[in-house]
């Protein structure tokens, strides 16, 4: 089956074709056939796609500049790209070809606990949800409404949500310390996002090790432009830093993380700001590029504090790896209390920061040889550009529960199109 998968942004799509099948899922011999990113859509869009070759790698690249009025522009764009002889894939000749659509979803709420199909129903609940995630969920939506009018209801689409594996946080976890009524009246609480990739990189770490899912304890960090921790134990996510939007948690490229929210009177007071000026300042020019004052692109702080010994580059960086080390010491808590008898917790690193900086993932850790978590230094040098696998020392068998950490590169273009695929045959998501 050949499946669309759209993540729709606020104006990019970014979109891959993946081959699947359920034999395909248990070899783990699903295929990227294309992929593509659309940025600047409304205006002259950015246009960039892909054909993959046998070894689901890009092997040729077609970029242009477009006016792309909306979603429908961009996605018929794709379309009329992927059943062209141009982009030469064997595969599709025509729509026809197209079997069905996987979409991103970023707040699935309360309501959606797994991926599912998208029926009249769900695109009413997807609506009423709009108010939790002004940001994203509108996007999401378009692109789901596009891609309906340009290939038919006879194609099914299925809605894969950032939310849903957190479903499982208990409630102490996921209530705020505010009056109850504002959790009951307007289900104020913390959703956690990101799911999709901490699902999909400790399903990757259980395989890799054959461990049975109530075996599997975990805290993986997802370091991109957006970053979150998620504590996971006997394969459910207990914790995670993100809240009620994406803003909570580990500092990010251009977004604060946790701040006393008294901090947010205080600035709009100072600068005569509005809530919602102070809210993009804290989503928007906050984070790496807030403390440098350089950029939110952890490759080019690194080169700065190399280079030129930059120091607001240096405290972005430290930020940054205190306070994701901060979250290990605090997961390791609460999965320990969860389960007294774990003898064993992985902490995995993913998202392009956590796949790629050897630097960063040691800085991260440091300090933490108290706890068992030893890097080795030759393993983590080489886990770069897609490498997966254990980076820490080896060490000598003992009584104490064993710390290890990961890299494991993640995917959720591939999860969400095998939740696609489950979801239309009706048979259980694995985790
Ligand atoms: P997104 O969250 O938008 O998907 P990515 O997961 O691609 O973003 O992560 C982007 C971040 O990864 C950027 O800060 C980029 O600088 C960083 N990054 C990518 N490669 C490296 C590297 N080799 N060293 C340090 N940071 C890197």
């Amino acid at each position: 089956m050949n499946i669309l998968v759209l993540n729709a942004g606020s104006s990019s799509l970014k979109f891959q074709v993946i081959e699947t099948s359920l034999d395909a899922i248990q070899h783990d011999t699903d295929r990227t056939l294309a992929s593509g990113l659309i940025e600047r859509i409304g205006s002259q869009a950015l246009v960039t796609l892909n054909r993959h070759g046998e070894n689901g790698k890009p092997e040729k690249t077609w970029k242009s500049a477009q006016a792309l009025r909306n979603f429908n522009a961009a996605i018929d764009l794709v379309l009329r790209w992927l059943v062209s002889d141009a982009s030469e894939i064997p595969s599709i000749k025509s729509l026809a070809d197209i079997h069905a659509i996987g979409n991103r979803v970023v707040h699935g709420g309360e309501k959606f606990t797994k991926s599912v199909v998208i029926t009249d129903d769900v695109m009413r609940a997807l609506e009423d949800m709009i108010e939790l995630a002004p940001l994203h969920n509108p996007a999401n939506i378009a692109g789901i409404r596009a891609a309906r009018e340009l290939l038919g209801v006879g194609v099914p689409q299925v809605a894969v949500f950032d939310t849903a594996f957190h479903h499982t946080l208990p409630e102490h976890a996921y209530l705020y310390a505010i009056p109850y009524q504002y959790y009951r009246r307007y289900k104020i609480r913390r959703y956690g996002f990101h799911g999709t990739s901490h699902r999909y990189v400790a399903y990757k770490y259980r395989k890799m090790l054959g461990l049975e899912r109530t075996n599997t304890h975990a805290i993986s960090l997802h370091l991109g432009n957006g970053c979150s921790a998620c504590a996971i134990t006997r394969g459910d996510s207990i914790d995670t830093s993100m809240g009620l939007t994406p803003l909570e948690g580990l500092v990010m490229g251009t977004r604060s993380g946790d701040v006393d929210p008294a901090v947010i009177e205080y600035m709009a007071l100072k600068e005569g700001m509005s809530i919602e000026e102070v809210d993009s300042v804290l989503n928007r020019l906050s984070g790496l590029l807030g403390i440098s004052g350089l950029t939110n692109d952890m490759r080019e702080l690194l080169e700065e504090e190399r280079e030129h010994n930059d120091r607001r580059a240096r405290l972005a960086i430290d930020l940054f790896c205190y306070r994701a080390r901060k979250y290990i010491g605090s997961y390791l808590a609460s999965i320990a209390a969860a389960n007294p008898d774990v003898r064993a917790v992985a902490v995995i690193f993913t998202g392009g920061i956590g796949e790629n900086s050897s630097e960063i993932r040691s800085r991260i850790t440091q300090g933490l040889e108290w706890f068992g978590l030893e890097l080795d230094p030759e393993k983590n040098q080489k886990a770069v550009g897609g490498w997966a696998g254990c980076i820490s020392k080896d060490a000598p068998p003992s009584d104490r529960p064993s710390l290890k950490a990961y890299v494991i590169p993640t995917n959720e273009e591939l999860l969400i199109a095998r939740d696609t695929l489950r979801s239309i045959e009706n048979i259980p998501q694995r985790f």
